[in-house]
């Protein structure tokens, strides 16, 4: 059976975050089973009953994959001309589903799908500052000063506001690893092209600190763990 960290569970069934959530359980506000625990560390089932200030909080039967998208397929519940990424899950109430971070049709690796707006909101936010990771190949060699420059925050074209914060790690000439927090239409195409540069290859790798399984073949998905669903949060 699986289990994970009390305060990941209040918030994960909850509309709380999870400092809110810590302080509820360390003010003592929060049973597990019947009993009132105060470690928010502590590891809880993840299907205990919980009762938060005396009320018995009911698990919201959400539903949450990761897929690893192959190239030529569309983020999008449907599309005229081109496969989608809903094509490749076998589950009923397809409509119900959001895609929480969209990839461009040329893009590969992981996508998050769930019904729940909320934790698709808070892992697409810029205000979460979930990190995602993409790895990056470049038609040109990428300068060490661009390290600089996407940690900074530049501007790419069209847009008024700086881009924020992004960690730049060169793997080779022509190949990198780049995080950021938005998702900007095209981000990582034209933060490149905004320093002369041109993306031939694009892949998502990671999403926070849920990593694409490395087991899912491109076009495979699988549910995510209690576990996964609240590492994000
Ligand atoms: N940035 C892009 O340019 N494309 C994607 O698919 C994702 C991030």
């Amino acid at each position: 059976k699986e289990s994970l960290r009390l305060d990941r569970y209040v918030s994960s069934v909850t509309d709380y975050s999870r400092s809110d959530a810590k302080k509820l359980i360390k003010t003592g506000e929060v049973s597990v089973n019947g009993q009132v625990l105060h470690n928010p560390a502590i590891s809880v089932p993840s299907d205990a009953q919980l009762e938060i200030s005396g009320q018995f909080v009911r698990q919201a039967e959400h539903r949450y994959f990761m897929l690893n998208k192959p190239d030529d397929y569309v983020c999008a519940n449907r599309d005229r001309r081109h496969a989608t990424v809903m094509d490749l899950l076998d589950e009923d109430n397809l409509d119900n589903l959001i895609i929480a971070g969209r990839l461009d049709r040329d893009t590969t690796g992981l996508v998050l799908i769930t019904d729940n707006g909320q934790w698709a909101h808070q892992v697409m936010s810029p205000k979460s500052r979930c990190y995602k990771r993409y790895r990056v190949q470049l038609e040109k060699a990428v300068p060490e000063s661009a390290v600089d420059r996407f940690a900074k925050g530049l501007f790419i074209q069209e847009e008024k506001r700086r881009t924020l914060p992004a960690r730049l790690n060169l793997l080779s000439e022509k190949e990198a690893l780049l995080e950021i927090c938005e998702g900007r239409f095209h981000q990582v195409k034209r933060m490149f092209a905004a320093i002369d540069n041109h993306v031939v290859g694009l892949h998502r790798e990671a999403i926070g600190e849920l990593e694409l399984d490395l087991s899912l073949a491109e076009g495979e998905y699988r549910s995510l763990t209690a576990e996964e669903v609240a590492i994000v949060l």
